[in-house]
């Protein structure tokens, strides 16, 4: 019996992620869940899947739900996600929080000797250097969720003595794929919202919509398998079906395939090395009916610049990642919330990633001021534009 601990319950993950375990209930027990503000699916959790602990946003939340469920311990607050990150009785962490929040879990998690299935590429983004160097110093697994990380974690198995030559990641290329500059500053939510192929959370269809999180990926992708910049190279393939691939130096090019669905990753993550019998749950892919055929097309980078700002700040490192990535939460949020335009993100990103004034070798606390800092410049530089 594997005992999991889910930070970020509610979400899209968090909810595959349950569901997998309903279906393999002899091998997978829910020790802690965490969520933020969906309490009433979070009622329906806690009684399916009777977990020790439970951590939520409010105090109040927390007071009001340890009335409800006496036998069940409750935390709360950030306090509370590194508390259920760490405790005792838990074998691994599912971090499926939205964000760079999740870095200090990430860090308490690691600390604690658990593994950890990973689907917060937010902290990977503003953290790797500490994540990756935490995870060596204490010997545990980081198990990308995210599918395209699966999909290159899975072509490297057995390949543990040969180098990459390149890994190729996939991108959907999201609902505006083929916009031209001017029809992107015409979106609106709800089309940016509707996600072709997956169904995620709002804040990455967003960032699937601008291809922010793509350049995410990218980053993310450094960290998890060591590879320079220049041997990431992002493919557009709007069918999603392969899911990424790695070339080795003998040109021989591994890919990995599957409908779209963020189960397959999360079962892996869970079951590595084994794999899980996921029949029941998961459609086969019928290769009889892609016969639109799958393509592949080089990303455009004039009206989408995501990708390229991330390449960059990644290259150069520091606080850059950092700036990229807190700036872009924020933005993210606003859009969501109807405050600004699709376009002002990529216009504001850009901005505020080249004027800030850089920080390198930063510690974990100057990270989370770094991180503070842009959150506040970013919502002052929109009040200033509007
Ligand atoms: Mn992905």
């Amino acid at each position: 019996m594997k005992k999991i601990a889910i930070l970020g319950s509610t979400g899209s993950i968090g909810t595959q992620a349950l569901d997998v375990i309903r279906h393999n209930r002899d091998k997978y027990k829910v020790t802690a869940l965490s969520c933020a503000r969906s309490l009433d699916l979070l009622r329906s959790q806690i009684r399916e899947f009777e977990p020790l602990f439970v951590s939520v946003a409010s105090e109040e939340d927390a007071r009001q739900l340890s009335r409800e469920f006496r036998d069940i311990v409750f935390f709360c607050g950030d306090d509370g996600l590194t508390e259920i990150a760490s405790m005792k009785e838990s074998d691994m962490v599912l971090n499926s929080l939205m964000g760079m929040r999740g870095l200090e879990p990430t860090l308490a998690a690691i600390e604690a000797g658990k593994d950890i299935a990973f689907a917060n590429k937010e902290t990977l983004v503003t953290g790797g250097e500490l994540v990756m160097d935490a995870v060596a110093a204490n010997g545990v697994k980081l198990l990308p969720v995210d599918s395209e990380h699966s999909a290159i974690f899975q072509c490297l198995q057995g390949n543990k003595d040969n180098k990459i030559k390149r890994i190729i990641l996939t991108a959907s290329g999201g609902p505006f794929r083929g916009y031209s500059l001017e029809q992107l500053s015409e979106v609106t939510l709800e089309q940016a919202l509707a996600h072709p192929n997956w169904s995620m959370g709002d804040k990455i269809t967003i960032d699937s919509a601008t291809m922010l999180n793509k350049g995410l990926e990218v980053i993310e992708a450094k960290w998890l398998f060591d590879v320079p910049l220049d041997k990431i190279q992002v493919v557009v393939h709007p069918q999603s079906v392969l899911h990424s691939a790695v070339e080795f130096e003998d040109c021989s090019v591994i890919g990995q395939m599957g409908n779209p669905d963020m189960r397959v990753p999360i079962a892996y993550a869970f079951s590595y090395p084994e794999r899980l019998d996921l029949s029941d749950t998961v459609e086969s892919l019928d290769l009889f009916a892609l016969d639109e055929g799958l393509t592949f097309h080089k990303p455009d980078t004039e009206v989408f610049r995501t990708v390229k700002m991330a390449y960059e700040a990644c290259e150069k490192g520091g606080s850059y990642p950092v700036v990229l990535n807190g700036a872009n939460e924020v933005l993210v949020d606003l859009f969501l919330r109807n405050k600004i335009k699709f376009i002002d993100i990529q216009n504001t990103l850009e901005k505020l990633l080249w004027e800030h004034d850089p920080v390198y070798n930063m510690t974990l606390e100057q990270i989370l001021e770094e991180d503070h800092k842009i959150r506040e410049l970013t919502i002052k530089t929109i009040e200033e534009m509007v």
